[in-house]
């Protein structure tokens, strides 16, 4: 089978997750979620009690990283070895940490090797991250990238985190992920940008329906095309 990769590149809460899991769903391929890995090495920096600027040992734990992805429902439960740890890597902690982790070059390189190995073995997915478009598959056929106003992204996320039962007031979720945006962005290796063959979605006003729509149009459109 040939491979297809498509990828989903964005700012925190633009909804890529939501969106890329239902194209998935709709397109028959497999969807990828790669802030999962590096939340996962922020993880493990915790729980092992390894400092950041032990970059070289946090690099050995990324090569050696061993994550499931289970179908939920709707949702996708993530398994370090035979450990769910869906929850505990969707904190307020962990964003921030998965951010810092995720400028150093040793676990950049190790997670980029596993999620060229991952595209080899699945032939047809959908990678959703920061660098999927502009440095992890730069010869992908099709690249999305998604934006919207912080304060909607802000609001989106806050949403989630109160439907998750956790606590937290929406002034310290925006400033949260304006610093997380500024770091993503501005940080040396790989940062966030839109590669410069990705389609542009501004998902501000449109709902998850509509951005999935004109995800697969323009899909259906270039696979068309190319048969
Ligand atoms: O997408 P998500 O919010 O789960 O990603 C968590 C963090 O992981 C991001 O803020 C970013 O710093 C990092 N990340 C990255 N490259 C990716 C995916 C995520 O640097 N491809």
């Amino acid at each position: 089978m040939e491979e297809i990769i498509i990828t989903i590149d964005g700012p925190a809460g633009v909804g890529k997750t939501t969106v890329a899991k239902i194209l998935a769903q709709r397109l028959g391929f497999i969807y990828v979620d790669t802030g999962a890995m590096y939340r996962t090495v922020a993880l493990m920096s915790l729980e092992k009690g390894i400092s950041v600027d032990n970059t070289k040992l946090l690099g050995e734990e990324a090569q050696k990283l061993k994550l499931n992805f289970k179908q939920d429902g709707d949702n996708i439960r993530i398994f370090l070895k035979k450990r769910d740890i869906s929850d505990l890597i969707r904190t307020p902690e962990i964003d921030m940490l998965s951010s810092t982790v995720s400028k150093i070059k040793e676990v950049r390189e190790a997670l980029w090797r596993l999620q060229r190995d991952l595209a080899q073995r699945l032939k047809r997915a959908i990678f959703e991250g920061r660098d999927m478009g502009t440095v992890v598959f730069p010869g992908a056929p099709i690249k999305f990238f998604l934006t919207a106003s912080p304060e909607i992204r802000a609001k989106r996320r806050w949403k989630q985190l109160q439907a998750a039962g956790k606590a937290i007031d929406y002034q310290e979720v925006y400033g949260a992920l304006l610093k997380r945006d500024k770091q993503d962005s501005e940080r040396q290796i790989a940062p966030l940008r839109p590669a410069s063959d990705a389609i542009i979605i501004d998902t501000t006003h449109l709902g998850i329906e509509e951005v999935v729509n004109k995800m697969q149009t323009y899909v259906a459109n270039k696979l068309g095309r190319e048969e």
